[in-house]
């Protein structure tokens, strides 16, 4: 079939989707591609990806060139080449080409079931896919509204029950103004946007008639089943045939061994899962208010014994077990002349300063230069995450004796 678009190149892959080996000559030859008179390469368009593979000169088999993509303008299909291509490759030479028959045959089964999923999406929720990316361990389908869990859930079981029910895919070409009303009503893509006199249609049983100009296989028995990786609303990521049925069985396993866990049925493992949060939000609240009236009670004996250097007060302790802004809440404003040293969870140093000859900043600075770790603040109150807790008190006393002998 040639393009609809009179490319110099004959597209293979429209009359034989099954097309792994071809025969075609070196129509081009530039810096980082070849163009063929024909070839079986599937270049990138309609969201799927572009197939990979290697061009073999006819007459010295070892001469072999790796595609790294394949690429579709408007009136060209560029084969490009990775690395320097062999001098040895000329314009009128005879090649063979050779397609990664894996990767094609994932991407066909990839870009079937995308037609399935999609036609359950608008005949069931009657929503359209806007853009679909086609790779060949996954797809991600997007939509033009967000749909439901529960609708996505009735979509999957209808997808993957047709799928396994082993309906045929064809592949027809119509002069567009003889497209049969029948498949006209149903057709997935705008007639519209297409200005050649041909058009592609893949039909998929009486569920799905398409506009396409892709690959696909033949049945959807080939597929299996899909699985659904991530659902936004309006987005979907899938995995299909080996890749879903491997992710199926350990998606099953785990749930077995979450169930034993939880002590609940595999079917009760997301009311069981509220109900821990339930309890863990709870437990966690009881913990805050613990942790504050343990605070409170530490925080008031360490305030009523301060270290004093000079006319300094020092209010220090070690507070790992509770977050900053609980410790400061607590720890409240200090009065003239006080410094406070706490070290909170992290651990994190940190010190409130309410004496002007002596910022926070400043001494965090100093300590950090002496213990190589980070930090920085304003100079009433400046922190440092810290790697080890030993001997910090005593540094930062050192720290301050000095500076009140350098005032
Ligand atoms: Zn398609």
């Amino acid at each position: 079939m040639r393009n609809p678009k009179e490319t110099k190149t004959e597209l293979l892959f429209w009359d034989d989707q099954y097309l792994t080996k071809f025969e075609a000559i070196i129509l081009e030859k530039r810096d980082d591609s070849l163009l063929l008179d024909r070839t079986a390469f599937y270049p990138a368009g309609g969201g799927q990806f572009s197939d990979y593979g290697h061009i073999i000169l006819k007459d010295k088999k070892t001469k072999k060139l790796t595609i790294k993509s394949v690429e579709k303008t408007d009136n060209e299909i560029v084969h490009y080449i990775k690395g320097k291509i062999d001098p040895e490759f000329k314009t009128g030479l005879k090649v063979s080409g050779e397609i990664n028959w894996k990767r094609r045959y994932n991407l066909m089964l990839a870009h079937t079931s995308q037609h399935v999923l999609s036609a359950f999406i608008v005949n069931l929720v009657n929503v359209k896919t806007t853009k679909a990316m086609i790779d060949e361990n996954e797809v991600v389908i997007y939509l033009e509204r967000k749909i439901s869990e529960s609708e996505l859930s009735t979509v999957l079981i209808n997808t993957n029950s047709f799928l396994l029910s082993g309906k045929n895919v064809q592949s027809t070409f119509y002069e567009k103004s003889k497209i049969p009303e029948k498949i006209k009503a149903i057709l997935r893509g705008s007639l519209g946007e297409i200005d050649t006199p041909k058009v592609r249609i893949i039909s998929i049983d009486d569920l799905d008639q398409s506009l396409c100009g892709g690959t696909h296989c033949k049945n959807t028995s080939e597929i299996g089943i899909i699985i659904i990786n991530d659902f936004k609303g309006d987005s979907i990521n899938f995995s299909f045939g080996k890749k879903a049925l491997e992710r199926f069985a350990s998606i099953n396993l785990d749930v077995i061994k979450t169930s034993k866990l939880l002590s609940a049925k595999p079917a009760e493992i997301g009311k069981r899962m509220n109900k821990v949060i339930e309890e863990f939000t709870e437990l966690k609240e009881n913990n805050n208010q613990l942790t504050k009236i343990l605070l409170k009670q530490k925080l008031e004996e360490v305030k009523s014994n301060p270290v004093t250097i000079g006319s300094i007060k020092i209010i220090k302790d070690d507070f790992q077990y509770a977050e900053k802004k609980f410790v400061l809440q607590e720890l409240g404003p200090l009065s003239k002349n006080t410094i406070a040293v706490v070290i909170v969870k992290g651990p994190i140093l940190v010190i409130v300063s309410e004496e002007k000859m002596l910022p926070a900043d400043e001494l965090i600075k100093i300590f950090c230069k002496k213990t190589n770790n980070k930090g920085g603040g304003t100079p009433k109150i400046a922190q440092a995450a810290i790697k080890n807790t030993k001997n910090v008190f005593a540094m930062i006393e050192q720290i301050i004796e000095e500076k009140i002998i350098e005032i």
